[in-house]
């Protein structure tokens, strides 16, 4: 009796835990929204190392997040453009900008619907929404729902990602 059921709840066992293990290969797979998904610009990885700062790459192609307070976009106040520091594409408008106190760059909404993507991730175990460039799906940051009125919304975006043109 022990040994019949012993395969059967090792099996249960290896199936359960590769069920709880499949969101970590989503959240771990180095693949963020930038590496999925069909963008109308679309670079090698050593295209985008050549093309990008170090820590430009790391935001932009690997979704990682700068430190909080340390990108002067944080303080920018001048109107302008915010476009995609990988593509150019037109992202986001001071008119849209705030500050939040977190210590990024923050906007109540996209410059226009087209301009960004949005996908699921868990990178820290619990879903968020991130967002992208809809152009070359480079990695932006966050949205969250704290933001200020008419949309409520918070897109929390990393200096690095973005280039700045004044008006
Ligand atoms: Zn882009």
């Amino acid at each position: 009796m022990k040994q019949l059921l012993k395969p059967t709840r090792r099996s249960f066992v290896a199936a359960a835990l590769a069920a709880a293990s499949l969101p970590m290969l989503a959240a771990c797979g180095s693949a963020p929204a930038s590496a999925k998904g069909n963008f109308r610009i679309r670079k090698t990885e050593a295209q985008w190392r050549r093309e990008l700062t170090r820590g430009q790459f790391q935001i932009l192609r690997e979704a990682g997040t700068e430190r909080a307070f340390s990108h002067p976009l944080n303080k920018e106040k001048r109107k302008g453009v915010y476009s995609c520091a990988g593509c150019s594409n037109r992202l986001y408008s001071s008119a849209h900008k705030y500050e939040s106190g977190t210590g990024w760059p923050a906007f109540y909404k996209a410059i226009d619907s087209g301009a960004v993507g949005t996908s699921v991730d868990y990178k820290i175990g619990y879903p968020r929404t991130e967002v992208h460039c809809a152009d070359c799906g480079g990695h932006l940051g966050h949205i969250f729902g704290d933001g200020p009125k008419p949309t409520g919304k918070r897109h929390c975006i990393n200096g690095l990602a973005m280039d700045f043109t004044p008006a």
